[in-house]
């Protein structure tokens, strides 16, 4: 019978990952993480495009095991950039001791579970091969870019980036004819902050967001002190809080205030940090029609106020969805690039894009040309990676048949038929602060994987039962009324033939510590741990 080569192979050296790895060193166990990229990070790895940090506050997002390492690391800006967080990572990594048991440019194409000696037979793209008693994929929802099937995309003599594959080395945008696709997260973060550089700029925007202002700044000593003295308080909220963020949540209702109060109250809301927009908001912005009719007014006044050109500001507002509906993105200073005439708006939904050509991009309207195209467009998310790493469980099933209506889970930890297989950080994971969420479900895994040592048992594996269960339920949550998100990415619906299932956790962090408490209370019901 086959012996494992290690007790515990992680994929991905990303910020689940990393804790992953501290976790299972620091229970004993042996361990690998295989890692695509040449660095630590992953999403922040390669998301290195101009522009890309942080929109949770920086120390809410960095790791709370350690309060050395809370205290050693002062994170610059409350909104901290890319290289900034890859150096934190990094760190976090050489200062544990980790690096040793990471292995780079290792992509994982192939993980077949063997029945007999209940392991995972691991396999890289190089050809090498890992045999492990539990995998722990940490390979997060947002890691595999996506490209629209645009025509002629090969054509294109010019530069194209995507911003999740942005290139290691600088990349020359001085005097150079750029166009972004995609006004997300990412692309909203780009243009502003190649707007100096760049000879001109044409932002392709499909629909626009309901985007806000960040409003960074950077840590003063004050607050540097204020933050390490509470530490402990500081982790308590956020190893408690339903989003996994710092900002207090909303506790009036929009019924509540006066039309005047409301408006002085939004002035408030557009001053605070990142999601305080969102989560100190009227406790009904989301749900309540009123409500949140009212905030994307307000919303809808500031873009024309930012924005000189009232055509421009028209098209900047969205009109197809509520706030809340989609992921919102957070800027500094994208509205007022409109004001740049060295800034364009190329708006698809009047004039769709028709294809690529060899020096430029063919819409309705003919052809632009350019040096450089950025794609902001996205990823397949929750299920890409996952879906792409050849995972067969028991009796050979592919994993991606097995999720071929979408992703079922028992609280986004296991799927049943798959044994000691673990995706924390995965489909049904987060519904706030990504690190926080995952975080809980390391923890878990860890426990799980540690009892299974404890009892001598070869095998955790969840019950379809359960798993049916929770999936149904974070299904029928998800698509409540107002059903929030059925048009975005948290459905697949950015990804065309992907199933529309939901791909987060409608039940929210509240349900999952539950779930946890009463599994560890019930021996570890409805997982099995079995001796084979
Ligand atoms: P995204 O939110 O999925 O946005 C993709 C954009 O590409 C959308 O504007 C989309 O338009 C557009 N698009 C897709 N296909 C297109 C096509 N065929 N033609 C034209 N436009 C097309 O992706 P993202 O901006 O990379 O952000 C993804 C997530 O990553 C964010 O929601 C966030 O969770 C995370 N993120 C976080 C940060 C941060 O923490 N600071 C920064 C960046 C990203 P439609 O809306 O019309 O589909």
């Amino acid at each position: 019978m086959a012996d494992p080569d290690v007790d515990v192979c992680v994929v991905g050296a990303g910020i689940t990952g990393i804790y992953q790895l501290y976790r299972a060193r620091e229970a004993g166990f042996s361990t690998m993480v295989l890692e695509a990229g040449s660095g630590v990070g992953g999403t922040w790895f390669w998301n290195r495009y101009p522009g890309a940090r942080f929109d949770s506050e920086s120390y809410t997002y960095g790791y709370l095991f350690s309060r050395e390492l809370f205290e050693e690391w002062k994170w610059s800006e409350h909104f901290a950039g890319q290289p900034e967080i890859e150096r934190y990572l990094n760190h976090v990594v050489d200062r544990f001791d980790l690096r040793g048991s990471i292995r780079f440019d290792s992509r994982v194409v192939e993980a077949v579970w063997d029945d007999e000696s209940a392991t995972w037979l691991v396999t890289t793209s190089d050809g090498a091969t890992t045999r492990t008693r539990y995998l722990v994929a940490a390979t997060g929802v947002l890691s595999v870019p996506f490209f629209p099937d645009v025509p002629g995309r090969e054509d294109f003599r010019g530069l194209q980036l995507h911003t999740g594959l942005w290139p290691a080395e600088p990349v020359d945008l001085a005097n150079k004819r750029v166009a972004v696709i995609g006004t997300g997260s990412s692309g909203v973060q780009v243009v502003p902050a190649i707007l100096d550089e760049v000879a001109s700029l044409a932002v392709y925007q499909r629909r626009p967001n309901w985007c806000t202002p960040l409003n960074n700044s950077p840590i003063t000593p004050e607050q540097q002190a204020t933050l390490r003295a509470d530490f402990e308080s500081i982790r308590a909220t956020l190893n408690t809080s339903v989003s996994g963020f710092l900002h207090p949540v909303g506790e009036r209702g929009f019924a509540d205030d006066t039309d005047d109060v409301r408006r002085e109250f939004y002035e408030q809301l557009w001053q605070l940090p990142g999601f305080g927009k969102l989560i100190s908001n009227y406790y009904d912005v989301t749900f309540n029609m009123d409500a949140n009719t009212s905030w994307c007014a307000f919303m809808a006044g500031k873009i024309r106020e930012l924005v000189h050109d009232p055509d421009i500001a028209d098209q900047l507002i969205p009109d197809d969805h509520r706030y809340g509906e989609h992921r919102p993105p957070f800027v500094t200073g994208y509205f007022e690039a409109f004001n740049d005439p060295k800034v364009s708006l190329v708006n698809l939904r009047r004039t769709p894009m028709l294809r690529l050509t060899e020096t430029g991009i063919e819409t309705a309207e003919g052809v632009r040309d350019f040096d450089v195209i950025v794609w902001a467009t996205g990823f397949d998310f929750g299920t890409g990676a996952l879906a792409r790493m050849g995972i067969r469980g028991r009796d050979g099933v592919a994993l991606n048949d097995h999720w071929a209506d979408g992703p079922s889970t028992y609280l986004g930890i296991q799927t049943a038929g798959f044994p000691n297989f673990f995706f924390p950080g995965g489909p049904h994971a987060a519904a706030g602060n990504n690190p926080r969420y995952n975080g809980d479900q390391v923890d878990f895994v860890m426990e799980l994987i540690v009892a299974a040592r404890d009892r001598g048992a070869a095998t955790i594996e969840v019950t379809t039962d359960a798993e049916d269960l929770w999936t149904s339920k974070i299904d029928k949550a998800a698509r409540q009324p107002p059903s929030f998100g059925e048009s975005s990415y948290y459905f697949g619906a950015n990804v065309p033939g992907k199933p529309r299932k939901y791909l987060l956790n409608a039940a929210g962090r509240p349900k999952l510590l539950e779930l946890i408490a009463r599994s560890r209370a019930n021996d570890y019901h409805p997982f099995l741990l079995s001796s084979k």
